[in-house]
């Protein structure tokens, strides 16, 4: 045991707290005119989508995937990003998102299903049904540059389900994911943003590096990232009153933990 005089200094904390990771939550891309379209508010129309990126861009934030924002974070250089994620893996992200990403030299998160490759958003009753991509579009997708998550296998509410399929989601997507795109997914979203202790206990095994919820509460941390849910009537004022509301919650929640 050396002397006093030759141990390390007690951790240092560091005088100001990093601002805390934003994660923005979009689904679908397309174009619809009557809000009663879209009974979800999960669409935002192309014109709107860039805006927003412009919005972004004009703040000095540059959208990412949300592996490379960890991975610039820890680093120390994630400063002036913000993640983008899309979820549920509509075949409109290659047709009107990806363009956009492109132009505005951003790139984003897709977490797909592919235990539903092809198929629709079936598990929204009210609709409307929009197309899943296949699995040759999330190679596309993939191939794109862009990060490739998973969503589970079938869209269910992982903390209703048993052992076994909550296993089954998390495993079983994750290898299905990985024969699909030649790369093991460190990415996963849950479905609905619906969390418990099991599900993210479960999901840290299943060997994820991440995960990504809505508003996780209590359990926030690196396998319940909390989002920020985007919508087609965000223009720049209601960004930058979102963007103070993460900041705020975060903050509590770090003080608070
Ligand atoms: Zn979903």
């Amino acid at each position: 045991m050396p002397a006093d005089t030759d141990t390390a200094p007690a951790a240092v904390v560091p005088a100001r707290r990093t601002a805390p990771p934003w994660v923005l939550m979009y689904h679908s891309v397309a174009e619809f005119t009557d809000p009663a379209e879209d009974p979800y508010g999960i669409t935002v129309t192309p014109r709107a989508l860039e805006a927003q990126l412009l919005w972004l861009r004009s703040r000095g934030l540059r959208g990412v995937s949300v592996g490379e924002l960890l991975r610039a974070r820890a680093a120390g250089r994630g400063a002036g990003l913000v993640a983008l994620t899309f979820d549920d893996g509509y075949t409109d992200f290659l047709t009107h998102a990806l363009p956009l990403l492109r132009r505005h030299d951003c790139s984003a998160t897709l977490f797909v299903l592919p235990g539903r490759l092809g198929v629709d958003n079936v598990w929204d009753p009210l609709g409307p049904r929009k197309s899943l991509l296949t699995a040759e579009g999330i190679r596309e997708v993939a191939a794109a540059g862009q990060e490739i998550g998973s969503h589970g296998l079938l869209h269910q509410d992982l903390t209703a389900a048993t052992d076994d399929v909550l296993r089954q989601e998390l495993n079983g997507s994750r290898d299905l994911l990985r024969e699909l795109t030649g790369t093991l997914p460190d990415g996963f979203c849950y479905p609905y943003g619906h969390l418990d202790a099991r599900v993210v206990a479960a999901t840290r095994a299943a060997g994820y590096g991440y995960a990504c919820a809505i508003d996780p509460g209590r359990l926030a941390g690196p396998h319940a990232l909390p989002r920020t849910h985007v919508s087609q009537a965000d223009g720049g004022f209601r960004l930058r009153a979102k963007r103070l509301r993460h900041r705020v919650r975060e903050l509590r929640r770090a003080v608070h933990r």
